[in-house]
């Protein structure tokens, strides 16, 4: 029995895992104790130590063996701390040793832990075994969207389009903070691209089901009519055929009759096979493109002269081998950072003629430039848009500059910026704490369509946030609604009923769900085009004497319908 070497208590009290809501569990981990000629000591988080043999790690894992050569010193057994629980860790031996026949593992959550160790450590045998558990019924149909977010972070293109596709059984608007544990907004923003275009494949499919059939099917008593009409209704909400393909789906409006030619054995079955091929999700559709990350030295630099940074006591060397020159004093004034790094006692460094000290930086030129501009009392720089500002944003927020942040804050709530990509700037805002930010890009995310953001629109965001913003225009757009509803017209037409007030109202109706702000159902524009909308019908209606006035009665109740919506608050509780 090998001898341990700890310095830590007992090895039997550490193989006790916390106890849980006060309850005491006793777990024995197979690699805690004795392990019969262990030669390497594996430390996880939760400080347990779980023992095991060199020959099998390295073996298994270049990342591992290379671990194992830099811990070795002396005569002790090299430690290596694993960034994982002991529970995790036992599991990952457990898929080492050919002894242990390792079990399926019963948790998502430890699935993903464990995939996590495994792909860390390049372990390929094990990553193999797990993508199949990841992608089982069970955890596909419970957590669709955590399995599709795992895959696309490990580039897992079969898993990815088999959760996609699994997703298809929840209704996006309506997830709950479990669906989206963990998932990035990117992740989110693409579903709801792929829901949008499988539903179009699925409700085509069943439309040309349906057209294929006799005239007597196409009438709506039909049983193929009214299946037709109950799977719009469902996919629309949900696109998967997981339910329109079940047997008690089929078999619900059973009483409306077959069909005596087309629900003959043979033509139904073959009608349906059809059906269901042309439902089939193609390989080919969730390909998954990586987001596309825009470097800032991908744009040219701004247009305004920048001043040259030739004069200084301290150089500093931008990613891209640019040197410039600063005053340490300024750069102290400015930075929280830079006082604490110039405070520590510097050491010589001879790299230049004058010896100047070097930092390096993992910012670019243009980076640190335009960073230096913000810090000297120069003219501030130009940024033409958000890609321009986010990696001084970066580096403002990195190295403590607090005058810059602000700065930068007040370019990104500019109407032309905020206007150009709210949403991105609401992602930048959550990720560096802005609150005002967060609180103005949030008031200007209500005024695009948010269900058409772009993934680079919110690269960095989380899924649970994004959704939060979804949730709050909804929330609006429910409270627009309800106030243009319950006021009724001022006036009605007695002949047609009909007039370019109801127009507008039913064109606001659908406007202000995508975009639940005012200014623009009020605006000119689009009463004229209610008014127009109303002039199109006038020639199929003689007699019709209402034409397209504005009475009294319209103008108070625009005025009131008005009045009540600007008076909402535009401001989203963070
Ligand atoms: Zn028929
Ligand atoms: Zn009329
Ligand atoms: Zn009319």
């Amino acid at each position: 029995m090998a001898t341990s070497v700890n310095s830590t208590p007992s090895t039997e009290t550490d193989s006790l895992p916390p106890t849980t809501d006060g309850e005491s569990a006793l777990i024995l981990y197979n690699f805690a104790g004795s392990v019969h000629d262990a030669d390497v000591v594996l430390r996880t988080t939760d400080d347990v130590e779980l023992h095991a043999h060199q020959l099998i790690l390295r073996r298994v894992s270049p990342v591992l063996a290379s671990c194992i050569d830099s811990a070795i010193s002396g005569s002790s057994r090299p430690r290596i701390q694993l960034p994982a629980e002991a529970r995790i860790v036992d599991m990952l031996l457990t898929h080492l040793y050919p002894e242990y026949e390792p079990e399926e593992t019963a948790h998502f959550d430890d699935l993903l832990a464990l995939m996590h160790l495994a792909f860390t450590y390049q372990i390929q045998a094990v990553v193999t075994r797990l993508r199949k558990e990841l992608v089982k019924e069970e955890f596909l149909y419970a957590h669709p969207i955590r399995v599709f977010s795992a895959a696309t972070s490990w580039d897992l293109e079969r898993e990815a389009s088999l959760a996609a596709e699994a997703s298809g059984i929840l209704d996006l608007s309506t997830l709950s903070p479990e669906d989206l544990r963990g998932v990035s907004a990117v992740d989110y923003v693409r579903l709801v691209k792929l829901h949008k275009r499988r539903r179009a494949e699925i409700l085509q499919a069943v439309e040309f089901w349906l057209s294929r059939r006799c005239k007597t099917c196409q009438h709506s008593n039909s049983w193929a009519a009214q299946f037709r009409a109950r799977a719009v209704a469902e996919v629309q909400r949900r696109p998967s055929t997981k339910v329109i393909f079940g047997e008690d789906f089929m078999g619900r409006n059973a009483a409306a009759g077959a069909c005596s030619s087309c629900d003959l054995h043979f033509a139904f079955v073959e009608g349906w096979k059809e059906l269901v091929e042309m439902c089939r999700p193609d390989k080919i559709q969730y390909f998954i493109p990586r987001p596309r990350t825009i470097s800032p030295t991908d744009s040219l630099s701004s247009l305004s002269p920048i001043p040259s940074f030739e004069e200084g006591d301290i150089i500093l060397r931008s990613s891209d081998g640019i040197q410039l020159r600063a005053y340490k004093r300024i750069l102290m004034e400015a930075s929280v950072f830079f006082k604490a790094l110039f405070d520590l006692p510097q050491q010589c460094e001879s790299e230049t003629d004058e010896s100047l000290p070097i930092i390096d930086c993992q910012e670019d030129s243009i980076t640190l430039q335009k960073l230096l501009q913000l810090i000297y009392p120069v003219p501030n720089p130009d940024f033409r848009n958000v890609d321009e500002v986010q990696p001084v944003l970066e580096a403002a927020n990195k190295f403590e500059v607090d005058a810059a942040m602000a700065a930068l804050v007040s370019v990104l709530r500019s109407p032309r910026m905020l206007a150009s990509d709210p949403v991105r700037i609401y992602a930048l805002a959550c990720r560096y704490s802005l609150p005002s930010l967060s609180r103005a890009a949030a008031a200007a995310c209500l005024r695009v369509d948010l269900d058409e953001t772009g993934e680079m629109s919110v690269v960095g965001l989380s899924a649970e946030s994004f959704t939060r913003l979804l949730n709050w225009r909804n929330l609006r757009g429910a409270q627009i609604r309800k106030l243009l509803s319950d006021q009724s017209y001022g006036h009605v037409c007695q002949v047609c009923r009909d007039r370019w007030t109801s127009r507008w109202l039913g064109l606001a109706l659908f406007e202000v769900s995508k975009r639940p702000v005012g200014e623009l159902i009020f605006s000119l524009e689009f009463v004229m085009q209610a008014m127009d909308m109303e002039r199109a019908t006038w020639q199929s209606m003689p007699g019709h004497y209402c034409g397209n006035s504005v009475t009294e009665g319209d103008r108070e109740w625009m005025r009131t319908l008005r009045a009540r919506v600007m008076e909402l608050p535009e401001e989203m509780e963070l």
